[in-house]
């Protein structure tokens, strides 16, 4: 699966990283990591997240292609400057 945080809406509120650690975390206080292309086996929480922030920062999109789940953490972007 693919996943993309909208960081200009993502307000930090860590929503997200509590329900699925593996692929959301915050760097400091505002600057939110993701995993873009997280396993599979963590979709029903990483769309539990999606669903539950409160700003509704978070899209994903169901891929069938396996090298999605090969992709290395990356930092993809801060909150704040
Ligand atoms: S993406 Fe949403 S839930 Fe996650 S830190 Fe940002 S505002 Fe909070």
């Amino acid at each position: 699966m693919r996943v993309v945080v909208d960081l200009n809406s993502c307000q930090g509120y860590a929503q997200c990283c509590f329900l699925a650690p593996e692929t959301f975390k915050l760097a400091g206080e505002e600057a939110l990591m993701y995993h873009p292309g997280p396993n599979n086996e963590h979709s029903e929480k990483v769309l539990r997240a999606a669903a539950s922030c409160p700003v509704q920062a978070i899209f994903v999109e169901e891929t069938n292609h396996q090298n999605d789940e090969q992709k290395e953490n990356k930092e993809v972007g801060k909150h704040h400057d």
